[in-house]
């Protein structure tokens, strides 16, 4: 730059200094102001000026965009798109403003608010026109933002099958169409109004604390329905943009239907459905809340165990339906035969817990459970049929017989298992010491199904010969072989030999005796075939060898086919075989027992009543059935001749016996004296140690062989 050659040429340099100085403000004022600015000439319409924002925005610099025109610097096309504007501006004179999309000379597209304002000289002549452009790219996305949730928003509320309610310090703003569904009420009935006045009252206090507290949160709730229905619901809350500003948002669930399923549950987990009693899980809870109570009273109570007698038999015969009959009528009666504070649950299958509110002692309990024994035994009818079941009951007492639920269910179950194997249909009492017997009786039950599968059994045989009594229905002479019997033991490999009063009731009561009589069936024919062989069971009319039935065994169906089966099988004769029966099976139906005894007459098989006098079979009932053969129990013969009421029996039993037409036998016989005794009253024949004990088949022969009487 020159330096100045005169004063004046000075003075005007000093002007054009501060001129200059105030331009560079000016500047810079321009491209300091977060606005873009340029000024177009009417004329032209070419950039007389641009601050940097504006030119950068079209990739050009302050200076290199003078000159310029419009077109050039935005494009012909976004010209021609703001023509409209431009026009107004120099020609109305008035400012416009529109916004527009940039594509900046970076490459990203920006949103931008242009205001034109013209440029009047003092002429009113338009000269040109001044161009701000504000960037509002980040304005417009935030609305566009926020215009975009408010639809999701409202899509969703209207798609949304739960209730949805916004609110502002408690006060309804809106909500969903399901909401009004679920509560009745319009749209308009709703806005404006309390959310609480929609809440039932017991419920309010916790509503209004989570709208002061404003947590996000869910809690469960009860609404009011316009009709005043209560609608248990569980509600969502959340804070949220709504309408521009912060609300609330809560969801509103209906959860009728899962408390509904939830008490379902609840019902099914604690009761049996088929009786409707409380099942195992409930009975256990109330006890171990019985038992806490009586332990700070001091009071006693008593848990009754009861199991019904055969009565998988029923259903397994009778079907299912008559089954669970029987089982909802015992469970009646059951309740019906018990007070007030009384508990009864079943406890599965057919096993039934009866928990006996404090009563004074055991007289009192045994009073219950006879009452249980005669109610329960009553016959119904189900299916069509007349059936009667039996139960058999455990005892046990608190405090004594134990401390915990645990323990007194399981002492009870002891109890009725001593039940049961006293006969059924009965009512024990825990006694110490049967823990013990249950926990031997559970290792040899695991034992014996082995032994089933491994046929550890072996049978002995008792011969029973003549007495030659004066008044014998048999004309034969004293010490003739009448018969032999096949007593079943257990070789147990620890144990040693056992004998059967040891394993028959467990086999029994698991069922394990159907293998093991079939087995000994089948043994015993194969036996009487090889004596056949060899004479050895007499040269004229060979004697039968006998067998033990089991119940179970003589009631399973075809029972008779499967005794036919054997004797094919083994190529025996009915006539080798007899069959010892107890009163207790001849008692049961007696058409069904004389069709299966008569077909088993059919093939020659002796049939013989066993133990007699023990049970109370009816004299009646006797005559129907094709008997061959009684045997007096060991207990009376065991008696004689001392006991006079041991003979007595005897003497009738025998006398009956002959009556019916049968051959008389005492088994048992140990001594000269009983042996007297039984012959002077008229038995036919005698069974027991005095003439010998069951052996094994060799020694059988043996004792067969040695004997001098044919
Ligand atoms: P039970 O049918 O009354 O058999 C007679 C029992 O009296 C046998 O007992 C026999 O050993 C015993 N005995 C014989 N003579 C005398 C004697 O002079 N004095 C004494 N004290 N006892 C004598 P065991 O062998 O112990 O059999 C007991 C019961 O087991 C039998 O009584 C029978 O009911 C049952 N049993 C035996 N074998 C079988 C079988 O194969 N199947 C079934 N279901 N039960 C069987
Ligand atoms: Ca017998
Ligand atoms: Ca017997």
């Amino acid at each position: 730059m020159n330096a100045p050659a005169t004063p004046a040429e000075a003075g005007a340099g000093d002007e054009l200094a501060r001129l200059r100085a105030e331009l560079e403000h000016l500047r810079l004022l321009a491209n300091t102001v977060p606005v873009a600015i340029a000024y177009y000439e009417a004329e032209g319409r070419t950039c007389r000026m641009a601050n940097r924002r504006y030119a950068e925005m079209f990739g050009f610099d302050e200076h290199s965009i003078v000159g310029r025109t419009l077109a050039a610097v935005i494009g012909a096309e976004a010209a021609e798109l703001i023509e409209p504007y431009r026009h107004r501006v120099i020609e109305e004179q008035t400012a416009a403003a529109y916004e527009r999309e940039v594509a900046g000379a970076d490459g990203i597209s920006r949103v931008v608010e242009v205001r034109l304002l013209p440029h009047v000289d003092d002429g009113g002549r338009s000269v040109g026109a001044f161009v701000l452009i504000a960037d509002i790219t980040h304005h417009r996305r935030a609305e566009a933002a926020l215009r975009e949730s408010e639809e999701r928003l409202a899509k969703f509320m209207h798609a949304s099958e739960e209730g949805i309610v916004f609110h502002k310090g408690g006060y309804i703003t809106d909500v969903n169409p399901p909401l009004l569904n679920l509560l009745g009420y319009t749209m308009d009935e709703m806005m404006g109004r309390l959310t609480l006045e929609f809440i039932a009252p017991e419920a309010q206090q916790k509503v209004a604390a989570v709208i002061a507290a404003a947590p996000e949160t869910r809690y469960d709730s009860i609404a009011l329905h316009k009709d005043g229905t209560r609608i248990p619901v569980q509600f969502i809350v959340r804070t949220m943009q709504h309408q521009g500003e912060v609300q609330r948002l809560t969801i509103v669930r209906d959860i009728r239907d899962r408390l509904q399923a939830e008490q379902r549950i609840q019902h099914l987990a604690h009761h049996d459905a088929l009786t409707g009693l409380p099942n195992r899980l409930a009975f256990v809870e109330r006890l171990e809340r019985r038992l806490d109570e009586a332990r700070v009273s001091g009071e006693s109570l008593a848990l009754m165990f009861i199991d019904l007698d055969h009565f998988k038999r029923i259903n397994d015969s009778l079907g299912h339906v008559v089954g669970d009959t029987l089982l909802k009528t015992v469970a009646t009666r059951i309740i019906e035969a018990l007070r007030v504070g009384d508990m009864v649950a079943r406890f599965g299958g057919d096993e039934f817990l009866v928990l006996l509110a404090p009563r004074a002692g055991a007289p009192a309990v045994a009073e219950v459970s006879g009452r249980l024994l005669a109610t329960i035994g009553e016959p119904l009818a189900a299916g069509g049929v007349s059936i009667s079941v039996t139960p058999s009951i455990g005892v046990a007492m608190f405090p004594q017989d134990g401390q915990t639920s645990a323990e007194l269910i399981q002492h009870a179950d002891q109890a009725m298992y001593r039940a049961k194997a006293g006969g059924r249909a009965r009512c024990r009492f825990f006694e110490a010491g049967m823990a013990e017997a249950a926990l031997a009786e559970l290792a040899l039950e695991s034992r014996l199904a082995l032994a089933v599968r491994q046929n550890e059994f072996v049978l002995h045989f008792q011969p029973q010969v003549a007495l030659g009594a004066a008044g014998a229905s048999a004309a034969v002479g004293a010490g003739r072989l009448l018969g032999v019997e096949a007593l079943v033991r257990w070789a147990h490999p620890q144990r040693g030999l056992m004998g059967p009063d040891e394993f028959i009731p467990l086999a029994e009561a698991r069922r394990l005796i159907l293998p093991i009589g079939t087995w000994v069936l089948k043994e015993v024919l194969a036996a009487a075939v090889r004596w056949r062989a060899v004479g050895a069971l007499g040269q004229g009319g060979a004697v039968p060898v006998a067998v033990n039935l089991s119940m179970l065994q003589f009631q399973a169906p075809g029972f008779a086919d499967r005794v036919g089966e054997a004797l094919a099988a083994t190529g025996a004769e009915g006539s080798m075989l007899e069959l010892e029966l107890t009163e207790r099976m001849l008692m049961s139906d007696l058409a069904d027992v004389r069709n299966a005894l008569g077909r088993l007459r059919e093939m020659g098989v002796t049939i013989t009543v066993d133990d007699f006098g023990t049970g109370y079979t009816s004299l009646a009932h006797l005559k129907e059935l094709p008997l061959q053969r009684l045997k007096i129990d060991r207990s009376f013969v065991c008696g004689l001749p001392a006991d006079p009421g041991a003979m007595a029996i005897t003497r009738a039993v025998v006398q009956m016996g002959h009556g019916l037409g049968l051959q008389v036998v005492a088994e048992g016989v140990e001594t000269e004296a009983q042996r007297e005794a039984v012959r002077s009253m008229g038995c036919d024949a005698l069974q027991g140690h005095l003439l010998a004990p069951p052996m094994p088949e060799p020694q059988l022969l043996q004792w067969l062989r040695g004997r001098s009487v044919p």
